[in-house]
């Protein structure tokens, strides 16, 4: 297969107009004809589009919120183009659609559905922007709407990729192109087989240039981001942070399971069972090394702290003086597999089970209404999960600090704790 390169760039690095003048900096010297470039949305669009949904959901004015959002848009459309291009029509058009979008019935039923269709506007309209601008400095770029070309299941806002045919539509449709032209698509969003447009996750734009990547038989895939490369913590929480300048892919793999937010982690399997490169770089400082993620034969010994915030540790206890056995541990696993809830941690004492998740919206809801006839139920919220990899006592010590711990587990390479968050 010819040779192909995957760029991402996530909303940071398109968040105002100086951004994007950034990214098109950044290609000017990189971009080879065989590149796909994946965006997704501009800044906090995502969140925005969320609030707006959820507005409506509970029928509350989201008019505001609409106008803001446009303005947001338009703004960074005003420090790139004339007044005259056409770009601002195709904005108008694109709320529109959105506003049109948003006067469908949405209830707690069709949430998943309708947030889908909503949400994927922020990489839509992106990546409008972003593809117009290119064209005008002179990086002559098609778009590709990657709906036409990400096939999954309606399993929404977590939809499943189907691999072969996505393969067979990126190898007849995209490739072609792509050998004439680099292409600028889409990150996060996909389509079902009946034409719905479904979602893979938030922050699932990694996830489609890895799925790219691995459908081209790409080079290399390179996620532009707004730290230096994968680093042992995230330094906008702790201090003295260090670099790799290399990582395994499992090592890669594990830390994102773990909740680091660097890269989505449904990124590295793909490529790893490739063997694709994955470069993550600064797009504030370019020329910079970065981190290379593939086979490394070394094992890291640095302590990695991976914090997730807003978890909810839910307890159930058996209620008929038996103990937990597997059936009870069954019929709790069944429920979150129908709820698509991933467990964070899980711990089971003689007469309970604890987990850990995320904070979803009616997901709890919904559990707790399935299992309240077998189960005693308690639940706090907004609580944070650290996980430490190589930990150490006084590190651990360091961190749980001033805390109220709920929950602790320790293996032999990884610490975790459940606790509430510094106030
Ligand atoms: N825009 C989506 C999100 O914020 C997807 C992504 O950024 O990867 O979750
Ligand atoms: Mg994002």
């Amino acid at each position: 297969m010819a040779k192909t390169f995957i760029f991402k760039f996530g909303g940071a690095s398109t968040k105002d107009a100086d951004s994007v003048k950034n990214l098109s900096k950044i290609l000017h010297n990189r971009l080879r004809n065989h590149t796909v470039i994946v965006v997704s949305a501009m800044g906090k669009t995502t969140n925005a589009l969320e609030v707006i949904l959820n507005k409506k959901l509970i029928h509350e004015d989201y008019s505001s919120n609409i106008t803001i959002l446009k303005n947001y848009h338009l703004n960074i459309c005003n420090g790139l183009f004339a007044q005259s291009h056409p770009i601002f029509s195709g904005i108008e058009n694109l709320f529109l659609k959105l506003t049109r979008t948003l006067d469908r019935q949405i209830n707690k039923d069709n949430y998943d559905e309708a947030y889908d269709g909503i949400i994927s506007f922020g990489e839509l309209i992106a990546s409008r922007i972003i593809q117009e601008y290119l064209c005008d400095q002179g990086l002559f770029c098609l778009w590709q709407d990657a709906r036409e070309l990400i096939v999954t299941n309606e399993d929404f806002r977590f939809a499943k990729l189907d691999w072969e045919k996505t393969k067979q539509k990126i190898q007849k449709y995209l490739l072609p192109k792509l050998m004439q032209f680099p292409v600028l698509t889409q990150g996060f969003i996909g389509q079902s087989n009946t034409g719905k447009t479904t979602t893979l996750g938030r922050e699932g734009s990694d996830f489609s240039a890895a799925i790219f990547a691995t459908c081209l038989k790409s080079n290399s895939v390179t996620i532009w981001k707004d730290v230096a490369g994968v680093l042992n913590a995230d330094p906008k929480r702790f201090n003295n942070t260090v670099k790799f300048d290399e990582l395994d892919y499992r090592e890669a793999a594990e830390l994102t399971y773990y909740g680091a937010s660097v890269i989505h982690p449904k990124t590295i399997k793909p490529l790893a069972n490739h063997s694709i490169p994955l470069f993550v770089k600064s797009f504030l400082d370019p020329e910079a090394s970065g981190t290379k993620i593939h086979h490394v034969p070394v094992i890291n010994k640095i302590p990695c702290l991976v914090v997730k915030d807003e978890q909810i540790l839910v307890s159930f206890k058996v209620t008929d003086f038996t103990f937990i056995n597997e059936s009870h541990i069954h019929k709790v696993f069944a429920e979150l597999e129908k709820l698509k809830l991933r467990v964070n941690l899980l711990q089971n004492s003689a007469i309970s089970i604890s987990i850990v998740i995320d904070k979803e919206v009616f997901k709890l809801e919904k559990l707790i209404e399935k299992l309240q006839d077998d189960f005693e139920i308690r639940y706090n919220e907004g609580l944070q999960l650290l996980t430490i990899k190589n930990p150490h006592s006084a590190l651990v010590e360091d961190c749980i600090k001033n805390r109220n711990v709920l929950l602790e587990q320790v293996t032999r390479a990884t610490f975790q704790t459940v606790m509430t968050p510094l106030s």
